[in-house]
């Protein structure tokens, strides 16, 4: 074991994972009572990496005091159970986090069937699966029974003698915070420097429609408090200062997506969502989670009276106004 840290060190700890962009970052924030901030990536190669990490700063893991996880993902909940079993941390989450781990799985089915369908993908039932073995994994990883303090929007809480303030970016995944205290914030997926995360939001679960428009909201409440903060410990990638860069350049990105939804339907008259994703990101090998944005972006369109929609035997197609 190293030399402990010093208090108000923060050390980042990396997990592999099996998907671009290859690894994801939790943190232990050094303080009198330690404090982990996410969890990383299920398996023993996931537990390794964050016992080796806490070790690094001098630390065993049985005196994580305090676990702060930043949106139920595998990617960053994974180690939360295994943790539990080995110390004792309060586990904070943001506000739903319960609820959404606990949801009803036939529920949840019946709901990604009918809105995959209304989208007019061709695979609704492979949705529905990924949808299901997602929420398995995902309360594997963090059983709800076990999180002590739901945090609000803006709430600011205590985790020991250290501060939060908890920033409601909703639009990656709906029930994500991040987590502000002394000019550092720890963003989750909600601002990553090379790359703006997808607005996967609740995938096809209730609320599919507002992934975009909750994605923006959630970049407003970054931009909100971008003046108090001097560096970001992201979910993924760098550690970086540019907040005000990240989020100008997804609020761009999400622009685009929106234009290129409406430009689609303007030019093919009309169409479901899968045909807009089809003809805006071509192949959908892999990125199923692109019509998530589609879906989001259509519906904003339409909501700002730019297009219309008609239902037939529950497929959604969308026209110009
Ligand atoms: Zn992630």
């Amino acid at each position: 074991m190293e030399p402990r840290l010093d208090a108000g060190t923060v050390e980042r700890i990396e997990f592999d994972i099996e998907w671009p962009p290859g690894t994801a970052f939790a943190y232990l924030l050094v303080a009198e009572e330690p404090i982990l901030v996410d969890a990383g990536s299920p398996g023993e190669t996931g537990w390794n990496a964050l016992a080796s990490g806490i070790s690094d700063a001098g630390y065993a893991p049985e005196e994580i005091e305090h676990l702060l996880v930043t949106h139920p993902h595998t990617d960053h909940a994974g180690q939360a159970a295994t943790l539990l079993d080995a110390a004792d941390p309060t586990v904070y989450a943001p506000v739903g986090v319960r609820a959404r781990l606990s949801r009803d799985v036939d529920d949840l089915a019946a709901t990604v069937r009918r809105n995959a369908t209304a989208a007019g993908v061709p695979d609704v039932e492979a949705h529905v699966d990924r949808a299901v073995d997602s929420l398995r994994r995902n309360r594997a990883c963090l059983p709800p029974e076990r999180i002590d303090v739901e945090v609000a929007p803006g709430e600011r809480f205590s985790a020991g003698d250290t501060v939060f303030e908890a920033v409601h970016v909703p639009g990656h995944q709906e029930n994500q915070a991040a987590f502000l205290t002394d000019g550092l914030l720890f963003a989750g997926d909600a601002a990553v420097e090379p790359f703006r995360p997808a607005a996967l939001h609740v995938g096809f679960d209730e609320g599919h429609t507002e992934s975009i428009d909750a994605f923006y909201e959630g970049l407003s409440a970054l931009s909100s408090v971008e003046p108090d903060v001097e560096r970001v410990y992201p979910g993924h990638g760098p550690v970086f200062e540019d907040l005000a860069g990240a989020v100008a350049r997804d609020r761009e990105s999400l622009d685009s997506v929106v234009a290129d939804c409406r430009a689609v339907v303007e030019s093919l008259g009309v169409a479901t969502a899968h045909e807009v994703t089809a003809e805006r990101v071509g192949t959908l090998d892999g990125r199923e989670y692109t019509v998530f944005e589609s879906v989001g972006a259509l519906a904003r369109l339409r909501r700002q009276g730019v297009l219309d929609a008609e239902t037939e035997e529950g497929v959604h197609r969308f026209r110009p106004a």
